[in-house]
């Protein structure tokens, strides 16, 4: 994603009645595919998308273009906007700038409607051989967000209900972004998942990871300090208080003895300006 290594993860689960979970951005569809033909899949039936913002979906026009038959699964405001995109668009726009999104997701392909199938809560989808994928339906981060649980495996495909974790794995940094984040709802979403019997949590922002209950943990206490650094910020412009929150975050990250190669790329990486807007909005001082 960005033409970055380790940003955005999409997971093909290799069954009998294959699927794959999240397309990621329209900028970064060709190294989907990649890296799909590297692993000898040169057809894809179907897919499953956590949530409807553009870096897990934005390249979903083009997968349904190129696999013809191809279909979606997905929270149901995706048969709304998807095969008209524009009002989607526009809201992200506001968040990012036009200029920002169609420079590093791409802009986004309309989707038939024909091509995308809505989820229900706890709907299970076929793997093959008896094995099911559950949806579960998890909103705190966004209205519109399912994770995938894999019982077989017994892995749990997160999207961004729990946060980031660049490659090294372990601690969680929250990703609250406005106008959904709601702490109350997360956390439920986060009690209801932690009870599942689960040996891996599956990210997209970034990857695999074998502690998935400590994670969960993290991720609760994080984003727990991330809304009192904010509530206590003095009335700060949203650009002086995108550097405060750059400059504790750095801080903490060396006191938890954190290499400064892997601070910067949370630093550079991070949209810090999108979580101070996600939690003023949430705690209504916006
Ligand atoms: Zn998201």
């Amino acid at each position: 994603m960005e033409n970055k290594p380790g940003r955005m993860s999409c997971y093909y689960i290799d069954s009998t009645n294959p699927i794959l979970i999240e397309v990621g951005p329209s900028n970064s569809f060709p190294y989907l595919i990649s890296s799909l033909e590297s692993l000898g899949i040169n057809e894809v039936k179907r897919s499953a998308m956590t949530h409807l913002h553009l870096d897990h979906i934005g390249g979903i026009g083009h997968l349904v273009e190129k696999y013809k038959e191809h279909f979606v699964y997905i929270h149901e405001l995706g048969l709304k906007h998807l095969p008209n995109p524009e009002k989607l668009w526009k809201a992200v726009s506001e968040v990012y700038t036009e200029e920002w999104l169609s420079t590093n997701w791409g802009e986004i392909k309309p989707t038939p409607i024909n091509n995308l199938r809505s989820l229900k809560d706890k709907e299970l989808i076929d793997l093959g051989n008896g094995r099911k994928l559950e949806a579960i339906y998890g909103p705190g981060h966004a209205k519109h967000h399912y994770t995938f649980y894999d019982e077989y495996s017994k892995t749990l495909f997160m999207g961004d209900t729990l946060g980031l974790i660049y490659p090294h794995g372990n601690f969680v940094q929250p990703n609250l972004p406005p106008p959904d984040f709601n702490k109350e709802v997360l956390f439920n979403t986060l009690d209801e998942l932690y009870t599942l019997d689960l040996k891996y949590v599956a990210l997209a922002h970034f990857g695999i990871h074998k502690n998935p209950y400590q994670l969960i943990i993290n991720a609760k206490e994080n984003i727990e300090l991330w809304i009192d650094f904010v509530t206590k910020l003095p009335n700060l412009s949203i650009n002086e208080a995108t550097e405060s929150l750059k400059i504790w975050l750095s801080e903490n990250y060396r006191i938890l003895g954190v290499d400064e190669d892997t601070i910067n790329n949370y630093i550079n990486n991070g949209n810090f300006k999108m979580q101070i807007q996600g939690i003023k909005k949430y705690l209504h001082i916006d």
